[in-house]
């Protein structure tokens, strides 16, 4: 399938609500997964003959299993107020783009099998018969949610379409009509360990050059340890974080962060990825094995602590479902979060006084701050509500003299998805991707002519490199996106080996953080 021609959309002011333009994006699908990627995740390999009954019969089962996703799909009243709250809609102006058309995709099935007034009435019900055509619209606008939740926070009911796109995209995988990116991806992972699908040697082989490189550049030797059975801590972060740009930079913070602290760290070459996309596709199978790996690698290591590092939806899963999935974690250290955020650590660490910070060292940068959807909309940190917005932006305000907020309907618990998340990170899907920005950009372009902000940081490995692709179709350059952890690492103060000056050499106060 060629890649559409797109115009990119024209920056306004003030968010402006678009006039519809009816299957304006109808075009727009992803790849669909080959026999082998599909036949590995437990899926038929194609379109199996009887799909509409095992399409329906899935349905019923989802019924029982997610009781949520039934009263969603039973209490929409119609009022409208989700309409002009997706990005995706507000950048290509397909009205199946608005949540609640969104969600009719999957109601009408629903009510026609499900409902009696849909058995006996369907069109005054506006139920309607699975036909081919109505798998294709699936296939297209279920693949046009990122699974962001914007739109349950507006709505009056809290319907949540992000629940009703898992179950859909599971109903399609149970037929054999899968995605491509999400599929293969996760069989890498279930099998090698990452999405990249990185093995042991060129992952230890990365990580020392990159010891390398930061003992080069810091005259300090930072370690990158992988496999060190007894060390404190296991940290699970994207593969990204081990080759790309800015994911690589906000690593080494993390690195320099645990040095400072003197806190035993390793990675673990059997559970090398923190991102999850099992969530993507609604399979609590396949999410549970890859979360069991991590299980795995902690029991197998020694370690006593899980610390996740920057990725937004990995956090979703590890904060709302790790335990669930994979616990009970008790042979772990019950005095720490299980799971931690990498920004949990961290901004205990620089309350306690254990990091040497200068400030000064990021002067060069006007930061404002991007909040993933995940983290803002299905998560937490730390232990007061909100704490998923707070620290962040307290570390960053800790590490960076200059800050400023992007304008207040696009953050936070609103803000906006960068337009790559829910496994749509693919380039067949780009238009989609740079039109789902817009609203993002919006709010970026207001505090850059505003503020005269020069980069943006995030914690989201999806929601960087995103940016790093989309940026520049809205004339930014793809080096103003950056990680949290980087703005962190350029400001940590380290001494060289003896110095009893750098952070804590008090192991029993490293103990305590
Ligand atoms: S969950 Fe996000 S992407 Fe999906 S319909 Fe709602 S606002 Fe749009
Ligand atoms: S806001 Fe909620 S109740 Fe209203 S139309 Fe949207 S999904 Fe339905």
């Amino acid at each position: 399938m060629a890649v559409a021609e797109f115009d990119t959309p024209e920056l306004k002011e003030y968010p402006v609500i678009p006039h519809l333009q009816k299957d304006a994006m109808a075009h727009s699908r992803p790849f669909e997964a080959k026999a082998d990627f599909q036949e590995k995740l437990g899926f038929p390999g194609g379109l199996i003959d009887n799909w509409q009954q095992v399409a329906i019969e899935k349905m019923g089962e989802l019924n029982k299993k997610y009781r949520s996703l039934q009263v969603y799909l039973d209490s929409c009243v119609k009022c409208g107020a989700c309409t002009d709250k997706c990005h995706y809609y507000l950048g290509t102006s397909d009205p199946k783009n608005m949540p609640v058309a969104r969600q009719d995709l999957y109601r009408k099935i629903y009510r026609r099998y499900f409902t009696i007034s849909g058995k006996l009435f369907p069109k005054l019900v506006g139920a309607e018969d699975l036909t081919e055509e109505v798998l294709e619209d699936w296939y297209s606008y279920f693949h046009q949610c990122s699974q962001c939740r914007r739109c349950s926070v507006y709505c009056p009911y809290g319907i949540d379409t992000a629940e009703i796109s898992m179950a859909a995209r599971e109903v399609m995988d149970t037929v054999g009509k899968g995605q491509k990116y999400c599929n293969e991806i996760i069989g890498k992972a279930q099998t090698i360990g990452n999405n990249l699908g990185l093995p042991e040697p060129a992952l230890v082989n990365t990580l020392e050059g990159l010891e390398e490189d930061v003992e080069e550049e810091t005259g300090v030797k930072v370690r990158f340890p992988v496999d060190e059975k007894g060390a404190e801590v296991l940290l699970i972060t994207p593969s990204a974080d081990f080759f790309a740009e800015p994911h690589i930079d906000g690593l080494i913070g993390y690195a320099k962060v645990f040095h400072q602290a003197k806190i035993s760290w390793t990675l673990s070459s059997f559970a090398s990825e923190a991102a999850n996309f099992g969530m993507f596709i609604g399979s609590y199978e396949n999410m549970q094995k890859l979360a069991l790996r991590i299980r795995q690698a902690a029991i197998d290591l020694g370690v006593k602590r899980i610390v996740f590092g920057e990725c937004g939806h990995a956090w979703r899963v590890a904060y709302s479902f790790l335990n669930t999935l994979a616990g009970p974690f008790d042979f772990l250290d019950q005095n720490y979060p299980i799971p931690q955020h990498i920004c949990e650590l961290t901004h205990g660490l620089m309350k306690e006084g254990k990091l040497t910070l200068d400030p000064s060292r990021n002067d060069d940068m006007v930061v404002t701050y991007h909040d993933s959807c995940n983290v803002a909309r299905a998560s937490r940190m730390g232990d007061k509500p909100g704490g998923q917005f707070e620290i962040p932006r307290e570390i960053i305000k800790a590490v960076c003299n200059n800050y400023v907020d992007m304008p207040s309907h696009s953050i936070k618990e609103g803000t906006y998805c960068c337009g790559g998340g829910g496994g749509l990170l693919t380039d067949d899907l780009i238009e989609l991707r740079v039109k789902g920005a817009l609203p993002r950009m919006e709010a970026l372009k207001n505090v850059v002519d505003e503020y005269g902000v020069t980069h943006m940081a995030a914690i989201c490995a999806i929601c960087k490199s995103q940016f790093s692709k989309v940026f520049p179709y809205y004339n930014f350059s793809m080096d103003q996106i950056i990680s949290l952890h980087q703005l962190v690492s350029n400001a940590i103060v380290l001494q060289p080996e003896g110095n009893a000056s750098e952070g804590s050499d008090d192991e029993s106060q490293v103990e305590a953080a």
